[in-house]
């Protein structure tokens, strides 16, 4: 009988440590989330530290963080060429409003509202009629036109 005592008493045991492993599992899991939170939260305040520094000092005169500017810089200029190759890929429609370059599959303008005519897509910097899109231009046509 003793045996069997001692038995169930084992086995109670390790139920119970399984249940305690659960437990920690569990606890495990949820500090583990909260340290993921925690570390998102705090990138984003770094990257307002560093917006807030920008604000403070455009003209990158500080020594030691001139390395860092420089790469934050250069990261903005990359953007932007990137974004305009992106624009004069897709084309523009110039605004009858306000004169705004907007994206050629706008309807309405970004700045004004006004709704966008698209009788004139301007790609590459120049202007191309969309129903004469077709006719071929002689290339010094194109040259005469680009300031
Ligand atoms: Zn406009």
């Amino acid at each position: 009988m003793a045996f069997f005592e001692d038995l169930g008493k084992k086995l109670t045991k390790v139920g119970e440590a399984a249940a305690e492993k659960t437990k920690e599992v569990a606890e495990f899991t949820k500090v583990n989330a909260k340290i993921l939170d925690v570390q998102n939260k705090l990138d984003k305040a770094y990257i307002e530290v560093g917006k807030k520094y920008l604000e403070l000092h455009p003209a990158n005169d500080e020594e030691d963080m001139k390395a860092v500017v420089d790469a934050v810089y250069g990261l903005e200029d990359q953007l932007k060429e990137l974004q305009k190759q992106l624009q004069d890929l897709k084309g523009t429609v110039k605004c009858d409003g306000c004169g705004a370059e907007c994206d050629a599959d706008a309807t309405f303008c970004s700045k004004c509202g006004a709704e966008l005519k698209k009788e004139e897509i301007i790609v590459d910097g120049e202007a191309v009629d969309v129903e004469e899109a077709e006719v071929e231009v002689a290339p010094e046509d194109i040259e005469e036109t680009v300031e």
